[in-house]
């Protein structure tokens, strides 16, 4: 019997280029295995890349697969919860963060709500998400339809590092 009635499957995109990121990344894993209704099903390993704007320290991304029977924004405000708990500061858009945590996609659900939109918005252009999901589910299909394996394609793996598994 499942722990977790009516869970769904969700890929957290998470990211870093402040205080030791792959530390960071590290404690943020432990904070989302440990959120209520939730069981933390698996990790990809860690990317390192340039960030997209100059004069930026280089980042650590990674994502997620959580099971959850948490709503979206009860998610959405939890993970809010983890980056603050974790230092996070917003000065200016895209600015330099200790921890970023992204809802990439949410069970089959098409989120458009002012505090949320799923999924995530600009998941196709950006290599560090798409590689690490990859990983975790290669024949992904999204719930508006389109292929992971044809967004990978269209998004080369130019300017990734891998780093091996974590300990
Ligand atoms: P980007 O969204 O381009 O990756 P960012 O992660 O740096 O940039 P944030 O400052 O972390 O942006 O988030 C801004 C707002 O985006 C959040 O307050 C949140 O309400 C909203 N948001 C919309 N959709 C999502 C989503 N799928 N996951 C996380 N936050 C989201
Ligand atoms: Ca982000
Ligand atoms: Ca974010």
């Amino acid at each position: 019997m499942s722990k977790l009635p009516n869970s769904e499957r969700v890929y957290i995109g998470m990211g870093s280029n402040l205080a030791d990121p792959a530390e960071q990344l590290r404690s943020a894993l432990k904070a989302l295995a440990q959120l209520p209704q939730s069981h933390l099903a698996g990790v990809s390993s860690f990317y390192v890349s340039d960030s997209l704007l100059p004069g930026q320290p280089r980042y650590t991304n990674a994502v997620a697969a959580l099971d959850t029977s948490l709503a979206p924004l009860a998610l959405l405000d939890a993970l809010q919860g983890i980056e603050l708990g974790q230092g996070r500061e917003r000065h200016e858009h895209w600015g330099p963060r200790t921890l970023d945590l992204d809802i990439l996609l949410f069970g089959e659900r098409l989120i458009d709500e002012p505090r949320l939109k799923v999924p995530h918005y600009h998941m196709q252009a950006r290599p560090f998400v798409l590689y690490p999901l990859a990983e975790l589910v290669p024949g992904l299909h999204l719930p508006d339809g389109r292929v992971l394996s044809q967004l990978l394609d269209a998004c080369p793996f130019e300017g990734l590092e891998r780093l091996p598994a974590q300990a």
